[in-house]
């Protein structure tokens, strides 16, 4: 593997791109995509240089390269049930961010995140499904301290863990060390189902 060098955007210009794109995915005027052999083989011989890494939900209504608008190469994903990090999910971070030189990650949480809805609801979580719950619930606990319920607790507990992996991710070493030289900037962010809006939270 080759090391590149960083990504020639700026984080807050990578953070444009994402809105930019978003705000065509909303008014339903996508950007003419590069999706064909001469793309696909200009990345095969040059390597990837995406430009944000996104940790999201694995819900299929949350696409990443389709609610950002953007195409092959752009985005490096970690995507899993409740936008959570465990181990192997935080080296995929990690790797985007360091051996990628990406200037951005955003977190991307989504408004009705069924595994939110499984953490607060309580019940059985059977399988590894507890694994993800078991991440969730810290979030879970704090938005319940607010005296939410009902949907203000399900999406008070969506903010809080998407917070919680914020600082997840900024604890890691590798991440710091490129905070600390002005390479790197980590966002949280919510997409909202019905509108197809994604909000930073910061
Ligand atoms: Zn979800």
């Amino acid at each position: 593997m080759t090391h590149h060098g960083p990504s020639a955007l700026s984080a807050a210009e990578a953070r444009a791109r994402l809105e930019e794109g978003n705000a065509r995915f909303t008014s339903a005027r996508p950007a003419p995509r590069e999706l064909g052999e001469a793309r696909r083989h200009e990345l095969a011989e040059h390597g990837q240089h995406p430009f944000a890494v996104v940790i999201t939900c694995s819900d299929s209504r949350v696409p990443p390269e389709l609610i950002f608008d953007q195409a092959l190469g752009d985005i490096f994903v970690v995507r899993v049930a409740g936008n959570v990090l465990d181990e192997v999910a935080m080296g995929s971070v990690e790797y985007g961010a360091e051996h990628l030189g990406v200037p951005l990650v955003v977190v991307l949480g989504h408004e009705k995140c069924g595994a939110v809805k499984a953490t607060v609801d309580g019940g059985e979580a059977p399988g590894s499904i507890g694994a993800i719950v078991e991440r969730i619930r810290p979030a879970a606990d704090r938005a319940r301290a607010t005296g939410a319920t009902g949907e203000e607790l399900y999406e008070k507990t969506t903010d809080e863990n998407i917070r919680q992996v914020v600082a997840a991710v900024c604890a890691s070493p590798v991440i710091r060390h490129l905070q600390e030289h002005g390479a790197l900037s980590v966002l949280g962010a919510k997409y909202w189902l019905s509108s197809g809006t994604v909000t930073f939270l910061d």
